[in-house]
């Protein structure tokens, strides 16, 4: 049974969050995870521009604090997004890192966009899943030692919650593989709730979304053949007018991110820890230019080194700390538990586990 940690949001004098980050990892085993000279990828998301619930720098600062001690090679990273925003290409996503305050300075670490200029640096990667033979992961990902994994929990439009597997599977896919990874969702409008807004036309990076017809029977169309599969519009048809919710093509989804995260880790068996941030949980995910009301208290942090054992003790919190079902209570319709299900047949971890509090 794999070993959670878990860090409270209680803090006292010289024993605050950095202090307890320090001693989360010494739990974890960091230093039997990153060897003396390994380059080691620190995954994270630095937010799209407008979010403000990603996580703190100074927390990023500390891992990388952490890392530089065992005398390892760490950057910060993340791979740039398929869709049109502020991280698209290298340039734009750095640029976007600093203004929330990421930069080299600030880290103690340089920042490596590992899927290049354009996303088109990846390396295929064999996973023999049930979906996809080899997956394209971020060059730099496969090409460090080892991979340590900052991740916010947050609500997610396409697969429930986005966390350690999200951030690692789709984050760490080139462009051609968070392509491949959407590929299979393609929503339709529902005419009768559409109210012909337009909304869903100005945040569709694909351009696939039209207004046809006139008067009353004008409604949104969706271009199959353009859509990218992004879901955005799902989230800003404010009427529910656009559905995504087609369970087949959602688990499809989330077993291509499985895969994916497989295909980022391999080679790195014992070589990677999780870090799960329970802090300002947002419904929908930082690729947002905006964060919600957190849907739950803060909780703290978790960490493991099993991928699948620190999704489902976040989750497990996530749930107690509110009393209810918290990611089911957002999107209903849908089979969340897909990820952790998948991900546990394809060898990647366990959801049983012994959760172990740091604090008293
Ligand atoms: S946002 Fe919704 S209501 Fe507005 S045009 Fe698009 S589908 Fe119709
Ligand atoms: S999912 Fe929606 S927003 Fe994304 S490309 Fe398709 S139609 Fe456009």
């Amino acid at each position: 049974m794999a070993e959670v940690f878990f860090a409270n949001t209680r803090c006292k004098p010289h024993r605050g969050m950095e202090v307890k980050l320090g001693e989360l990892a010494e739990r974890v085993g960091l230093s039997e995870v990153i060897g003396r000279r390994d380059i080691v990828a620190i995954k994270t998301h630095f937010g799209e521009a407008g979010s403000t619930a990603f996580i703190p720098v100074l927390y990023l600062r500390r891992l990388v604090s952490m890392v530089k001690d065992l005398n390892a090679k760490p950057f910060v990273t993340d791979a740039g997004t398929l869709y049109v925003g502020s991280r698209s290409n290298a340039i734009n996503h750095l640029l976007a890192a600093a203004a929330h305050g990421f930069t080299q300075e600030t880290l103690g670490a340089p920042i490596i966009i590992a899927d290049g200029l354009k996303g088109h640096d990846f390396v295929e990667v064999g996973v023999d899943g049930e979906l996809l033979s080899k997956v394209k992961i971020a060059s730099a990902a496969v090409h460090a030692d080892a991979l340590l994994v900052a991740s916010h929990m947050t609500g997610h439009e396409l697969t429930g919650f986005g966390c350690a597997i999200k951030n690692v599977g789709m984050g760490l896919g080139s462009r051609g593989g968070k392509q491949q990874m959407h590929s299979d969702i393609k929503p339709n409008v529902n005419a009768e709730k559409c109210t012909a807004c337009a909304e869903c036309l100005r945040w569709c990076p694909a351009g696939a979304i039209s207004l046809e017809g006139k008067g009353k029977e004008r409604k949104a169309v969706i271009d199959q053949d353009k859509c990218i599969g992004c879901g955005e519009c799902t989230v800003m048809c404010f009427e529910g007018a656009i559905a995504a919710r087609l369970s087949t093509s959602l688990d499809v989804a989330q077993r291509k991110i499985v895969e994916y995260a497989k295909g980022a880790m391999k080679g790195k068996e014992g070589k990677c820890a999780f870090f799960n941030f329970l802090l300002h949980i947002t419904p929908a995910c930082d690729c947002w230019d905006f964060s919600d009301a957190p849907v739950v208290e803060d909780i703290g942090v978790v960490a493991s080194r099993d991928i699948v054992a620190v999704e489902q003790a976040s989750l497990d919190l996530m749930n107690e700390k509110a009393g209810k079902d918290v990611i089911g209570g957002i999107y209903n319709a849908m089979d969340w538990t897909a990820q952790l299900e998948y991900a546990e047949r394809m060898g990647l971890g366990r959801r049983d586990y012994e959760l172990v509090p740091i604090d008293e």
